[in-house]
């Protein structure tokens, strides 16, 4: 396809030595008992970027020890004490923004000045997380009589395991992390299997900050059998996880059976949706936006347009126009938009899709192929716009998770609100209309986390985030993010020698 901007291999030399990851228990760095190491490939470049112990029970059973045994003294410090070790935190991972970017781009395949965006916006959410956690605040009941005063107490809910997606690394453990950490709680964190070096950094950036041994542990391995222990442990209090929904539910069901508290960010299929009275060009491009995102390897990804059918023929046509102008490509370029594709295993997986959607009945209206980039190895794909899809074709309802469009048509708002619906998934969803009645209706009756107004995606540290149905539990950031970690406990007092005897006589 010689009509889509690409931008061929960048001759920017890659490290000749692997970074090494080891797992941080109890404030010491160590590899597995048994010398089990994984390697990670760069998916763009198809060469060695790093080599990480791989844990088994016998780590993470010692990384919850040291996380119980640091329980006692950092959910005792004051609010102001832990905040600022999340602030030195938030410094360190501004000074370490570069070298961050790089393993982040080398390992997701994600473009280099993208990485950089979530590093940096990563800090933000340590200076926020710092700041809610000294204005954090209970209850009084002032109001029950001279003879009682009730406080309600908020208080960190104990041990908790982090386990983390391979798609944002240090920006999902950043939504998770530092909002533990202000509400007194010490954790164990496994990032994934693909992408543990940046979870690694910022452990070294953690102690140079000065967090107290074993407040926070990695270990670093497989979902089986490191993450399923660091779930089912007795002495976990809570699992906070972000993945796919299937593993969410396994982790639901596990952490069910003991009765843990869980906090899941799952999967999402996100349509938006476009009527005639809309700004098109700016719809279009947010819909570009949407879809190309992170390859389209992103929970929140729009992979589904929902178009008026009096504009749709338009509106897809400015799509594919726009299409052809993102930069897909080396993402080491400063200037690619789109990188690689994480695995070839999922490269297969999005041909499938598509291939399927097309016997189906539908058209493919741009793209539908792998992606060959000059002077690289690794996997990519190309920009794709699928046409004539049914709400019943599994394009429409699974998560593809790839740059992939799928183009579904309505004529009345009713019938748009029930095609948003039509879901199992329920994270997040757009819509594009300059009638505020519109924007209301759909608003207040789709259902989903997050609804973007005219425009898609905009985040902010302030505001909280999470899914309905089957795209999780629970919400992170925001004030909404912290009050997860906190758990709520009343005291009742009486004042005075007030109370009479319940025994008569
Ligand atoms: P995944 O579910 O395959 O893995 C996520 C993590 O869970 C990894 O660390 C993995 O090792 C671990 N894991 C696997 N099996 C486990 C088990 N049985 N017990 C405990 N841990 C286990 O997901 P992924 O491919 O890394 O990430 C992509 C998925 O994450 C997509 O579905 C995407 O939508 C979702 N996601 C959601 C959000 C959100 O905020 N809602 C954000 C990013 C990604």
């Amino acid at each position: 396809m010689d009509d889509l901007t690409l931008i061929a291999a960048s001759g920017i030399a890659l490290p000749t030595q692997p970074f090494l990851d080891r797992h941080l228990i109890g404030g010491a760095w160590q590899g597995s008992a048994d010398g089990a190491v994984s390697e990670r490939m760069s998916p763009a470049h198809g060469t060695l970027v790093s080599r990480a112990a791989n844990g088994g029970v016998i780590e993470a059973d010692a990384a919850v020890a040291a996380a119980k045994a640091a329980f006692a003294g950092w959910s005792r410090l004051s609010g102001k004490a832990r905040a600022a070790v999340l602030l030195k935190v938030a410094d360190l991972i501004e000074a370490n923004v570069e070298r961050m970017a790089v393993l982040e781009t080398l390992e997701t395949g994600k473009p280099i000045s993208q990485s950089r965006g979530e590093v940096l916006g990563a800090a933000d959410l340590w200076r926020y997380a710092a700041a809610l956690g000294r204005v954090s605040h209970g209850d009084s009941h002032n109001a029950l009589g001279e003879e009682i005063l009730a406080v309600v107490l908020k208080q960190p809910r104990g041990v908790v395991s982090v386990i983390c997606p391979w798609n944002f690394p240090i920006w999902i453990l950043s939504q998770k992390l530092p909002f533990a950490l202000a509400a007194g709680c010490t954790c164990v964190v496994k990032p994934s299997e693909l992408t543990p070096s940046t979870t690694v950094l910022l452990g070294e950036l953690l102690i140079e900050a000065g967090l107290p041994a074993g407040v926070v542990n990695i270990v670093l391995g497989y979902g089986e059998p490191v993450g399923s222990r660091m779930v089912q442990h007795p002495d976990v209090d809570m699992v906070t996880f972000t993945g796919s929904t299937a593993v969410g539910r396994a982790i639901a069901a596990a952490a069910g059976s003991g009765l843990k508290k869980v906090a899941l960010e799952l999967g999402g299929k996100n349509p938006q949706v476009v009527f005639p009275d809309a700004d098109l060009d700016s719809a279009a491009d947010a819909v570009v936006f949407g879809v190309y995102f992170n390859a389209g390897e992103c929970c929140n990804s729009g992979s589904k347009v929902i178009v008026h059918a009096d504009v749709a023929e338009a509106f897809v046509a400015r799509v594919v126009a726009l299409s052809r102008k993102v930069a897909f490509g080396d993402p080491l370029n400063e200037t690619t938009q789109v990188g690689a594709i994480v695995t070839p295993a999922h490269g297969r997986k999005i041909d499938g899709y598509v291939k399927a959607a097309v016997r189906a009945g539908a058209t493919v209206a741009l793209g539908g192929r792998t992606l060959q980039v000059q002077g690289l190895a690794g996997d990519f794909y190309q920009p794709t716009v699928v046409t004539g899809v049914t709400p019943d074709m599994a394009i429409a309802r699974e998560e593809v998770f790839a740059p992939v469009l799928a183009v579904l048509t309505f004529r009345t708002l009713a019938e748009a609100i029930s095609l948003a619906n039509d879901a199992s998934y329920g994270l997040s969803a757009g819509v594009w209309s300059e009638n505020v009645h519109t924007c209301l209706e759909f608003g207040r009756r789709v259902q989903a986390g997050t609804i973007w107004t005219n425009t898609w995606m905009d985040g902010f540290a302030e505001v909280t985030f999470g899914g309905m149905k089957q795209s999780g539990l629970g919400r992170e950031i925001g004030s909404y993010g912290l009050d997860e970690f906190l758990e709520v406990k009343s005291l009742v007092m009486r004042v005075g020698r007030t109370r009479a005897n319940w025994v008569r006589g």
